[in-house]
């Protein structure tokens, strides 16, 4: 990041064409830099156009080159950073955006480091951290329900919360000092169960709100479904089948797909990486799954395995499904598990088929056809619902990133711990001074969250996530 004195320049809009590309300005330079390379049609300067205002002229990105134009100006403070902004809209060509951005940067103008622009809002004040991190979930959101919750955290759901929290532990926190200061004179300002109380409430909510939370992931990082059987069983196919796409390369010998194949699919609006762990079926085949093959680790880090088998199989074959399943589970104790009898087109008596296949494994299995598409959509519900993406992750549900529900959840521990003080004093003024400190480490950990208190380690990974121009 660059001191907030200068003026940086990046491209904001998306990368790849679009309609139009915008270049952004933010500093005390905006206008006059932008003055360089735009010529309104008016023949005025930018400098001197009122706030608010477009301005339709035409940029020079290069020597000769002339391109249609429209600018957005904004003035400090009245500006997303509240410094002077200015946009260039020119269109949709990324050579002629770059072209313009570099010729700004000849011309004195920074340029902007990821995030920079929202640092800057952050800075000034314009927008806390709940609304920073917001912004950056909303660019790195690559499905619904993650868009959601990062919307919903852009209208300050969050900031809200803590605000509300604060307040109330603010006026906690002035009667017991006040309580402090007043202790020779016999004055009482509030009853200490009462405070009690009110701090075990809050310590409640707050609580709630945290374990109710939907997951906003960290980085981006997708639910894995892991296909785990023996090789030969459908396997790949499975993954073309349920993606509904030929990206799996699927092959009739036994034991083509050796590494771990990923494919994205999406289930109730949520992106998961279904992955192909054909390679753990081999290793256990010779029956040495090497610890740190890229399949058991696959295995081993599923949100959801869904063991494949065949739905009629000799008698040998199930006895090494059995095998195997129990490696699986060996590697992965935790994940919920589909059972998944594949290729049930090829079994003269499915109902008994499936039978064998539930008395063996001691799972009842989820009948399907790789070839004919049969099973494939009560597959798709069985994984929605043991991943609980429906109940977690949709609707409208506040989107917490886990570094703010560690922050709610540790000022909760700080309000229940000072309720707890309160509740066996007689007194406030007994308790006061260690209530006090409980309180204040309360209000320390909400303003982690909406950036109040904020260490430089956590504002560089927040910010470092946004793209340039953002
Ligand atoms: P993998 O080793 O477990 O990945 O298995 P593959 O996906 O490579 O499939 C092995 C063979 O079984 C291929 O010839 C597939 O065409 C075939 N196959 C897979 N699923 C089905 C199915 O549901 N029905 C039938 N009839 N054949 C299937």
């Amino acid at each position: 990041m660059h001191p907030t004195d200068q003026t940086i320049v990046a491209i904001s809009s998306p990368a790849g064409s679009a309609a139009r590309a915008i270049v952004r300005l933010s500093g005390s330079g905006a206008a006059a830099l932008a003055d360089g390379v735009f010529a309104g049609a008016d023949g005025r300067p930018l400098a001197d156009v009122r706030p608010f205002r477009a301005v339709d002229g035409v940029v020079r990105p290069a020597d000769g080159i002339e391109l249609p134009a429209r600018a957005y100006v904004f003035r400090a403070p009245r500006s997303y950073t509240r410094q002077d902004l200015v946009e260039l809209h020119v269109p949709g060509s990324p050579a002629a955006a770059a072209a313009l951005a570099a010729r700004l940067v000849e011309r004195g103008a920074v340029e902007a480091a990821a995030g920079e622009f929202t640092a800057r809002a952050f800075f000034a004040g314009r927008i806390d951290l709940s609304a920073a991190q917001a912004v950056a979930d909303v660019i790195n959101a690559d499905d619904d329900a993650q868009l959601r919750a990062a919307m919903a955290g852009m209208g300050g759901w969050t900031h809200h919360l803590c605000a509300t929290a604060a307040e109330q532990l603010t006026e906690v926190l002035a009667t017991v000092e006040a309580s402090i200061d007043l202790a020779d004179e016999d004055i009482h300002l509030a009853a200490a169960d009462e405070l009690a109380q009110a701090l075990a409430a809050l310590a409640g909510d707050l609580r709630r709100t945290a374990e109710g939370a939907a997951d906003v992931p960290d980085s981006a990082r997708h639910v894995h479904v892991v296909l785990a059987g023996r090789t030969n069983v459908g396997k790949s196919s499975l993954v073309n089948a349920l993606t509904g796409a030929d990206r799996a390369i699927v092959s009739a010998m036994a034991g083509t797909t050796r590494d771990v194949l990923s494919a994205s699919l999406t289930l109730d609006g949520t992106a998961v990486l279904l992955q192909d762990a054909a390679g753990f079926a081999a290793a256990a085949d010779a029956l040495a799954v090497a610890a740190d093959s890229a399949a058991r680790q696959a295995v081993a880090r599923a949100d959801v395995i869904c063991f494949v088998v065949e739905a009629a199989a000799p008698a040998a074959d199930r006895s090494a499904d059995a095998a195997l399943l129990g490696e699986v589970r060996a590697a992965n104790p935790n994940a919920p598990l589909v059972l998944l009898a594949n290729k049930i087109d090829l079994a003269p008596d499915p109902p008994r088929a499936l039978r064998a296949v539930a008395d063996e494994l001691q799972i009842e299995p989820i009948a399907a056809s790789a070839t004919t598409g049969a099973g494939i959509d009560a597959v798709r519900a069985a994984l929605s619902q043991r991943l609980k993406l429906s109940a977690g992750r949709s609707g409208g549900a506040l989107g917490l990133h886990r570094r703010q529900k560690r922050c709610l959840l540790a000022a909760a521990d700080a309000a229940a711990q000072a309720a707890g003080r309160l509740a066996q004093s007689a007194d406030i003024i007994d308790a006061a001074e260690w209530v006090a400190i409980d309180v204040r480490s309360a209000l320390a950990e909400l303003g982690q969250i909406s950036g109040e208190v904020v260490t430089e380690d956590v504002l560089g990974r927040i910010f470092a996530r946004f793209c340039v121009g953002k």
